[in-house]
Formats: C-alpha cells, structure tokens, sequence
C-alpha cells in the first residue's frame, strides 16, 4: 500500500531535510516533485493542486524557512495537511441509538460488499478495539444475484454471526421489515443489511436501495468500493453519494493496491470519510482507517 508514493516522498524529504537552509524556491521544487508524487499514486488532479499549493503557502508563509530544522517544519506541514486530506476527523461506526441499530451496506457488484459486511458484523460481535461486544445479526436483501442470499449465511455461520432465515421469493423491502422487526423481537443490538450489488449505478436497483432506507432508517450507510479501480472508485462513490445519503466509505482490495489513489482522493473528492480497509479475503482482514496512522505509513 502506498509504496511507491512513500518511495517518492521518502526522496524528497530526505533532500529537503538534508539542507540546513531553504530557499522559497527550494520549496517550490520539493512540491513540484510532491505534486508529480501523488499524480503517478492516482491522486485525482484538483486535489494533488490544492493539496499542493496548500501546503507551499504554509510553508513559505510563516516563519518556516528561517527556522533552526526548516526541512523537518516542511515535512510537518506535509503530514498535516495529508491527514486532513485523508479525513482528520473519521470516526469509526456510530452506533448510539436505542438498539437495534442498522448499518445498511451499498456498492457495485463484486466491490467486496457481502465479505466486508461479514467482516465487520465479525469485528462488531468480538468488540474489537475495547468496544463492547455486539449481538449481530445480518440479512440479505440480494433477491438478483442467485445465491447472495446463501453466500451470506455461510459467512455468517464461518464468523458465528446470525443470519436472518431466507424466506424464498420474498422481496427486499419486506425483507428488510421482516429483519427489522426479527432484531427488535429477539434483543440484537446492530443490524447489518446487505443491498443487491449493482453492475453499475442504475435507477431501478437506487429506487429500491431508497426504499429499504427508508423502512430500515439506517444509523450508517456505508458504500464499498474496490480501491483497485482508482478514481472510478471516487466516481462510484461520488454517483451514489447524490442518491442515499452516505454516512462513509469501505475500500476494499487495499491489499493489492500499490499506488493508494481512491483512499486519498475519496474525502477531498466525496466529503464521505473512508471508515474501514479490507486487506485480503480473509474474514478478518479489516482495518479501521486512521488518517494520521496512514500519513505516518506514508511518510514512513
Ligand atoms: P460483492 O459482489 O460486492 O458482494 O462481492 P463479494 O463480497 O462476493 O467479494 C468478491 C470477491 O472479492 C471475493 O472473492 C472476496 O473474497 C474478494 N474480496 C473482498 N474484499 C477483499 C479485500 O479487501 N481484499 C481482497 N484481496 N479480496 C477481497
């Protein structure tokens, strides 16, 4: 993840700080390499500019250059102002609602949406990271996609997660009644709603995933993406964005992804924080995103 961006920057800051003084063009060229960085991470073009010119203006501004250490005062201002890009203030799930509460999962086909919501119906049911332990329970409202419905219960039964019973012809907005009432009855404290993928962003399948929010009243609305497809991945979400309101972003495929382009696009582009990073197929290959821990992984 981020390798050779890391490479990249790790190269420049490493003249910069190599210096004891700097110049304003000195500067000027360290972001030009900064700029030309992230462009070849697939870093979308106003947000390499603007995250460029930003972090020029601080650092020739203020009283950087005249400073005792100018080049580490520059990586600071650099790491800073990528937080800020990747989402400073992204929170994990919010589940504070009377039980049950529903997080309702949305994406194209195959982005990875009925893995991660295993996944994080798995890390929900452990109580990772101090929180307390979860009673789940998932459903499936994928009526399109011959067994999704199936595919769901076996993961379930893989993470020991409950699954809502599959009632045969029965159709995704009485589905979702059927499970929200299911995890009121039986005391679950989160729902997790897998939506039909879609192959691309189409009326129909939008119109029904409008219907099931509108029955379920989500506390979370999480859309997956494989971060594989690069600003694809920022469009996607940008496209459904405009039709539910989404309250963050899974990337999957992190573990494949080299270059990191959609996960620091994805907040600058879409206003949505990036919540989760699927890293592998396994069921529990799920991070939490932190921007400062990933600016630190980038900047090494
Ligand atoms: P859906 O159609 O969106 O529900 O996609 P699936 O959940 O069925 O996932 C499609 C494929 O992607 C499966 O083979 C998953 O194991 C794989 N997959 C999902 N997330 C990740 C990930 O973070 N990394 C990797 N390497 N594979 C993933």
């Amino acid at each position: 993840m981020f390798d050779s961006l890391s490479d990249r920057l790790g190269g420049v800051f490493d003249r910069l700080r190599g210096r004891g003084a700097l110049t304003e063009a000195d500067v000027r060229t360290a972001m030009r390499e900064v700029r030309v960085a992230l462009l070849e991470a697939d870093v979308a073009l106003p947000v390499a500019r603007q995250f460029v010119d930003k972090v020029t203006e601080e650092a020739v501004g203020q009283n950087v250059l005249r400073s005792v250490t100018p080049g580490q005062q520059v990586v600071k201002i650099v790491n800073d102002a990528l937080v800020e890009m990747l989402g400073a203030d992204a929170s994990e799930l919010d589940l504070s609602v009377t039980p049950p509460a529903v997080v309702m999962m949305v994406g194209l086909q195959g982005s990875g949406k009925t893995t991660t919501t295993a996944k994080i119906a798995k890390r929900l049911a452990a109580g990772v990271g101090g929180r307390d332990r979860k009673k789940v329970l998932m459903a499936s409202l994928d009526v399109n996609r011959p067994n999704a419905q199936e595919q769901l219960a076996t993961l379930g039964t893989q993470v020991e997660v409950a699954t809502l019973p599959i009632v045969p012809g029965q159709q995704p907005v009485d589905i979702a009644r059927r499970a929200l009432q299911a995890a009121k009855l039986q005391g679950y404290d989160v729902l997790m709603l897998d939506t039909a993928g879609r192959l691309h962003v189409d009326q129909a399948l939008m119109d029904e995933m409008k219907a099931v929010a509108e029955i379920a009243t989500p506390q979370e609305i999480l859309l997956v993406v494989d971060s594989l497809t690069g600003q694809d991945a920022v469009n996607v979400a940008q496209n459904f964005s405009e039709q539910v309101p989404l309250t963050g972003v899974v990337l999957t495929r992190m573990d494949g992804d080299a270059r990191g382009g959609a996960a620091l696009s994805m907040r600058a582009v879409t206003g949505k924080p990036i919540k989760f990073a699927g890293t592998g197929e396994k069921m529990d290959a799920l991070e939490a995103f932190h921007p400062s821990r990933v600016a630190g992984r980038i900047l090494g």
